[in-house]
């Protein structure tokens, strides 16, 4: 398929020559799971490695354009967009053995990593010095630092934060070419020349192979103060969400979960009392101890106003745990229930939500499907889980989730705001990029990678 060279023996055995062949993974099991993504797609490569410098990723670069084969990077393939997947077969290259988490600089607010390391793992290591990595997706405990920067990976804290992309300083990615380039600085600030750092964040590991970030790290809030505002409704739960985020504080968290979700984690709420068919908002305010009580109240004002029917605190950690733990799991939850599963994310405006909400019922009934909604609210990002019982319903599914990604460009949004296009939702991306805007990415991609060997046949 596409003119890409099959890897026989032969070049196998020269790829192996190249990159050492203690790097080829032979366990089964491993091979299984490297050839599918956290969207359950399978997509078999025909040999995966696992390497463990930028001169090796070099190496095998130079021989996928020598030989024209694809090479397919992957973290702990937990992304959401099967964009670690082998369209195309050829080489899956895990990355998840360059895990070194190889300075955190208190003085500076930088760490510096190797792209393997995992989120937690980092999140953690700053801590020790006191310091703060806020991105935060619900997949921290897996997914790998490289992997959340080529999604540019947010999460709840995204809403006070910003995204992944706002904390990479500096990279060092692995091009097409073989070519190992510096990109962006280990400055707070750097505008010389283009912005090939932020460029390559986000890019969905299609322009190069990220080797080493340098990131932007910041004080660890010294506390934080977690409610849960109960709804009647989704409808009242989500219209509440713009006066929470215009009542002059900027929270930490605004999620939400409705009513079909909270029925799949009612087990795990750390709250007795919550009536079935209520909609949660989770509210979080961080920063110093005395700001924190006056902002959370602040917010629960406004929740209250926007018709709240009652507050419940996470008062002490165990608790908060437990309610972020809930939260975490709705789309694992949903996930193990549904015989398909189609995960989007999309987001639109604040004051948009509530509408986008509203009109799902519509969807649902027209398609005999069920959403899920949750999310985060405050960056108007809500995760739609389109499912159905049964396989056969797949057409259906497809339309649905078409019609829902129509309406979301209607209402002024985008079709995803922070799993990717990958491979699962390329074919909707000329829905909201313009031919120009198309064009002038595809010579972006052919610039980096003119023979279309890294990671093809994703976004386009
Ligand atoms: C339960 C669950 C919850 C999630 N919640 C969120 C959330 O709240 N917010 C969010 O943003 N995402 C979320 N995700 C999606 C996913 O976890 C993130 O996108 C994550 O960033 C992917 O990291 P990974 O290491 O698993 O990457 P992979 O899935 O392995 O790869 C993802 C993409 O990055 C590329 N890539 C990986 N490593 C590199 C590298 N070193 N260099 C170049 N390209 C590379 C791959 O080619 C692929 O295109 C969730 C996923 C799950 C399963």
């Amino acid at each position: 398929m596409s003119g890409y060279s099959k890897i026989t023996p032969e070049l196998g055995a020269e790829i192996l020559r190249a990159a050492g062949p203690e790097c080829e993974i032979a366990d089964p099991e491993l091979l299984e799971a490297a050839a599918t993504d956290a969207t359950g797609m399978v997509r078999s490569p025909e040999l995966v490695l696992s390497l463990k410098s930028a001169v090796q990723v070099s190496a095998l670069m130079r021989l996928a354009n020598k030989f024209v084969f694809p090479v397919t990077p992957r973290g702990a393939g937990t992304g959401l967009a099967g964009g670690s997947l082998a369209e195309h077969g050829g080489v899956v290259l895990r990355l998840d053995e360059m895990n070194e988490i190889i300075e955190i600089d208190p003085v500076n607010l930088t760490a510096r990593v190797q792209p393997g390391a995992v989120l937690a793992d980092l999140k953690a290591a700053a801590a020790e010095h006191g310091l703060f990595y806020p991105p935060d997706p619900a997949s921290l405990n897996e997914c790998t630092v490289g992997g959340t920067a080529a999604t540019d990976a947010g999460g709840p804290a995204c809403v006070k934060y910003g995204t992944t992309r706002q904390y990479v300083l500096g990279l060092t990615c692995v091009l097409p070419s073989g070519e190992i380039v510096e990109c962006g600085s280990r400055t707070r600030k750097c505008v010389v020349g283009y912005d090939l750092a932020r460029l390559m964040v986000g890019s969905e590991g299609t322009l190069g192979v990220i080797t080493e970030l340098t990131l932007r790290l910041v004080p660890m809030p010294r506390a934080a103060s977690t409610r849960v505002a109960v709804f009647d409704d989704i409808f009242k739960a989500t219209a509440a969400v713009s006066r929470i985020m215009n009542a002059g504080v900027t929270p930490s968290a605004v999620e939400f979960i409705d009513a079909k979700c909270l029925e799949l984690i009612r087990d795990l709420l750390p709250f007795e009392g919550v009536k079935k068919g209520s909609a949660l908002l989770i509210l979080e305010a961080d920063g110093m101890p005395g700001s924190v009580a006056e902002e959370m109240d602040v917010m629960e004002s406004a929740a209250r106003e926007a018709g709240a029917a009652h507050m419940l605190a996470a008062d002490d950690e165990a608790e908060r745990a437990g309610v972020w733990d809930m939260r975490r799991r709705v789309s694992l939850r949903i996930h193990e229930n549904a015989a398909v599963y189609v995960p989007e994310d999309v987001a639109v405006p604040l004051d948009r939500v509530a509408e986008l909400v509203d009109r799902l019922p519509v969807f649902e009934g027209y398609h005999g499907l069920t959403v899920y909604a949750f999310g985060h609210a405050g960056d108007g990002n809500v995760h739609l889980n389109v499912t159905a019982d049964d396989a056969s319903k797949e057409e259906d599914v497809e339309a649905c989730v078409t019609g829902l990604l129509e309406y979301v460009l209607e209402l002024g949004g985008t079709i995803s705001g922070e799993h990717g296009v990958g491979l699962a939702k390329k074919r909707f991306l000329p829905l909201e990029l313009s031919e120009e805007s198309v064009r002038l990415q595809r010579e972006i991609k052919r610039v980096f990678d003119p023979n279309n060997i890294l990671n093809p046949g994703k976004v386009f």
